[in-house]
């Protein structure tokens, strides 16, 4: 018999480092530039270079449902295509549900990535051949995954 776990930690934003705080923050923006119509979930995702720097996406849809791209992969293929030879040290995911008077309101379940951004992040992470942090955020706090291959146990390759 074999088993797979993982450690994670559900943490406090206030006991976040510093700057896994500011990502957390940078991901809630960055649910302002999802276009979701047909789900009406936004969600925004920022992600850390190894050299501190940050940038964000959001998911976009499309009335062709697969066209669509989540806000994680994103995130990630724009840092693959501009800082190609920089490792992605976190991600953070958040999300925020539109209401139909167009105010936004916190989901009531963490932002868990998809099957599709968890086996790019899987990925990511044996490229570079090293960890990418996991922070989703939930209200005030943020679950803390140490590497995104705990997400994808047996990873295609
Ligand atoms: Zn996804």
């Amino acid at each position: 018999m074999s088993t797979f776990s993982f450690e994670y930690q559900r943490m406090p934003m206030a006991e976040l480092s510093e700057p896994d705080r500011e990502l957390c923050r940078r991901a809630a923006m960055a649910t302002g530039g999802s276009y979701a119509p047909y789900s009406n979930y936004n969600v925004g995702a920022a992600l850390r270079l190894a050299d501190g720097t940050v940038m964000a996406g959001a998911n976009q849809e499309n009335a062709s449902y697969p066209c669509g791209t989540c806000a994680e992969r994103t995130a990630l293929n724009y840092a693959q295509a501009n800082y190609p030879q920089m490792a992605v040290e976190a991600i953070a995911v958040a999300a925020a549900h539109k209401q139909h008077r167009g105010d936004a309101t916190s989901t009531h379940r963490p932002p868990y990535p998809c099957g599709l951004c968890r086996q790019a992040l899987a990925e990511t992470e044996h490229r570079q051949q090293t960890p990418i942090k996991v922070l989703l955020v939930d209200g005030d706090e943020a679950i803390v995954i140490p590497s995104a291959s705990c997400l994808l146990p047996f990873t295609f390759e």
